[in-house]
């Protein structure tokens, strides 16, 4: 796999490639992940970079998977989805989003006029959770670096946190839902914009958030429509 040179500071990036030799590297903890389009991958290596994945075994999940749940869509999407953890109809074939959450996440795709197949959908974990459980933090932990590999690699202009588990993790933070909405975040520690929204189950379960989905939605429509900006 050719890489290109990498920041020395960036202890996270050293952190996977012990991973990726099989060495246990949980007490390399880096706190930041640090420019993570440090270096560039080319399209076999994203491919190679899936396989690795399907095949990945750092953490328990991968003694109750049936699949590994990847994510899918354009490797040169533009705009990025990150959800919590794949649930029974994900695990099942292997595809992110399939399921009632699926369904809503569809919907949301085409409000903002975004067809799914020029999007990338991912996880924060992505093997299921025994029982649907919430992934627990050295699950995230262990699977982050697949995750921001993927970033790395996608470089979209913005990504959506579907959720509290995805955006506590990603912004590296232990604020609320209602606080983390309707912004764009510029995180120093990375070189795309985030933006968080209600996750689809969660919508599901508390029909009545709704509203609030559709005021979020009319703020990342206009940045969308202007251009991934908000000048
Ligand atoms: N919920 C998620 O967070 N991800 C999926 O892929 C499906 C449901």
């Amino acid at each position: 796999m050719i890489r290109q040179k990498k920041e020395e500071s960036d202890l996270s990036l050293d952190k996977e490639y012990l991973i990726e030799m099989g060495i246990d590297a949980e007490w390399y903890y880096s706190p930041h992940h640090k420019k993570i389009n440090s270096y560039n991958l080319s399209t076999n290596d994203f491919f190679l970079f899936k396989e690795t994945v399907s095949n990945c075994q750092n953490c328990n999940l991968s003694e109750t998977r049936t699949n590994v749940v990847f994510g899918g869509g354009d490797h040169n999407a533009d705009i990025m989805f990150v959800g919590e953890a794949p649930g029974s109809e994900e695990d099942k074939l292997g595809i992110p989003f399939i399921g009632r959450a699926g369904k809503l996440l569809d919907e949301i795709l085409f409000y903002l006029g975004v067809d799914r197949d020029k999007s990338f959908i991912t996880n924060t974990v992505k093997c299921r959770p025994p029982e649907n459980r919430n992934p627990k933090l050295n699950e995230i932990s262990k699977c982050k670096h697949h995750l921001l590999k993927q970033i790395n690699f996608i470089n979209p202009k913005i990504i959506v946190l579907l959720g509290k588990v995805a955006a506590n993790s990603i912004l590296q933070n232990a604020t609320s839902m209602n606080d983390m909405r309707k912004k764009i975040h510029k995180d120093n520690d990375y070189d795309v914009p985030f933006f968080v929204l209600y996750h689809p189950a969660y919508l599901l379960r508390s029909p009545l958030q709704k509203k609030n989905l559709w005021e979020d939605l009319k703020i990342l429509e206009n940045y969308i429509k202007n251009g991934y900006s908000t000048n």
